[in-house]
């Protein structure tokens, strides 16, 4: 007896896509089988999925929840929770979302993850797992005791070249500490996922523009600029060559960085692009309208072709991703801050996310079903180490599942939405939407309805496979 059959549906698996009838037994996938293979009387419940597209639930590698935004006052407040992000998440298909340890203050790195589990454990709709974060000065100590987390399904450092904005002081790693850990992740399993952007031509483009009043945010990829992505990503990826540590770029802005990924990639390094929509959709004129800084995140938003660029990298696997960096809060906070030195980062984005994504790549472009599904699901899995488990629609899998209605002809309403009271993404055509959302067998959300739990989300260990971490194997 099988607990849930999909039947009819169009199916994205690992060997194609089908007209497949999906199998489910408590939290994992039984079969994949020809149309009726499975009589309706062997399930218990069984789902019409004729004329849905039916595929992995969507994973977004890099979102930031509960998380310190710094105020122009000086005063700091705390983005929306995981559980705000996470019910937004699973209703829009995403069913696993990965955000951020970070050791914000000298504790052991343990204790940060313990406080981060309290902030999320029985607070999750969807399942999870954290990046570790380091910041800083980085004592020997911790680099010791990274050695033994990495192995404990902890296998990816966040580090930022960068301290992003001058009152943002202590974000950054000096380069010789990133040696060392580059050191510890080619040792230990890990991977390294990195900010990079140029801190002295970053903070050399603050002095100048405040000292010539051109301050406003406006002028964010001035400051923030192509070049800066070259030069860092460049030697980053050059200090990692060296120690051959296996790298994943985080939100990819530029054409310089594409380059820079897809040269160390023919030369054979295990490099990963993530793009984010928004720097695939919106450029630097888009902090022209109304609100414009709804649109931007670090480091910024960049010309027609740059886009192009980031496009393109999709074709030939020099962005493997296509992530939200998710900071879910009011309008009011988003744009309280306006000048280049105080705008908040991130995008509220999670939900909309499939959506926005199919209509861009699947009708829009004319990509094929599987790189969508790649793009936004199964790819973060394959390099964040939780492929096959999540990210395919296989026998043993995860029974992570959306459900999408292909037929659908809109644009993104805010009323149909579950994270804040604006969206980035109001107005953007849309040619699917989600119907049902399954996490781990459970149906978490159906036609707009939702049935998940706190208590529903669960931890992910983690653990990178050797292939792609010795080379560009994606
Ligand atoms: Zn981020």
């Amino acid at each position: 007896m099988f607990d849930l059959v999909i039947r009819g549906g169009s199916v994205v698996s690992p060997h194609g896509v089908g007209e497949w009838d999906v199998a489910i037994t408590g939290e994992r996938i039984a079969a994949l089988t020809e149309p009726g293979a499975i009589e309706p009387a062997s399930a218990r419940r069984n789902v019409n999925a004729a004329g849905r597209l039916v595929i992995p639930g969507g994973i977004d590698p890099h979102v930031h929840c509960k998380w310190h935004m710094p105020m122009p006052d000086g005063s700091a407040q705390l983005t929306d929770g995981p559980e705000v992000v996470s019910r937004a998440a699973l209703h829009g298909g995403t069913t696993t979302l990965i955000d951020f340890a970070a050791r914000s203050e000298p504790l052991p790195l343990r204790e940060i993850v313990a406080r981060r589990d309290a902030d999320w454990v029985d607070n999750c709709y969807c399942d999870y797992a954290y990046h570790l974060m380091l910041l800083g000065d980085i004592e020997p100590d911790v680099l010791s005791e990274l050695e033994g987390l990495l192995v404990d399904g902890y296998p990816t450092v966040k580090i930022f070249t960068t301290n992003i904005t001058p009152s943002r002081a202590g974000r950054m790693l000096h380069f010789g500490d990133i040696w060392e850990v580059f050191k510890i992740l080619s040792r230990n399993g890990g991977l390294g996922v990195i900010h990079a952007e140029d801190n002295d031509i970053v903070m050399h483009m603050y002095e100048k523009l405040i000292r010539e009043g051109r301050v406003s945010f406006h002028n964010l990829a001035e400051v923030h600029n192509a070049l800066s992505e070259d030069l860092s990503f460049r030697r980053v990826i050059h200090l990692a060559h060296a120690e051959r540590t296996p790298l994943y770029m985080m939100h990819v802005s530029a054409g310089t960085g594409v380059r820079a990924i897809r040269e160390a990639r023919a030369n054979g390094q295990a490099v990963y692009g993530e793009t984010l929509h928004q720097y695939m959709l919106y450029g630097s004129e888009d902090y022209r309208r109304t609100n414009g800084q709804i649109y931007h995140t670090y480091p910024s938003l960049k010309s027609p072709e740059d886009q192009a660029e980031l496009w393109a990298g999709t074709l030939d696997g020099s962005i493997n991703a296509v992530a939200t960096d998710e900071i879910c809060c009011s309008l009011r906070l988003k744009t309280i801050g306006d000048r280049i030195d105080d705008t908040t980062g991130g995008n509220a984005g999670v939900e909309p996310r499939l959506a926005v994504m199919y209509h861009e790549m699947v009708t829009q472009r004319g990509y094929s079903l599987e790189r969508y599904v790649d793009l936004v699901s199964s790819n973060a899995a394959r390099i964040m180490g939780l492929y096959p488990r999540k990210g395919a629609l296989a026998a043993g899998s995860d029974a992570d599942i959306a459900v999408l209605d292909p037929t659908v002809r809109r644009k993104v309403r805010l009323e149909d939405l579950h994270e804040t009271d604006y969206s980035p993404w109001e107005g953007h055509d849309v040619s699917a939407w989600p119907v049902m959302t399954i996490l781990r067998g459970k149906v978490v959300v159906e036609d707009g309805r939702f049935h998940g739990e706190r208590s529903d989300g669960r931890y992910l260990l983690r653990e990178i496979p050797d292939l792609i971490r010795e080379g560009p194997a994606l």
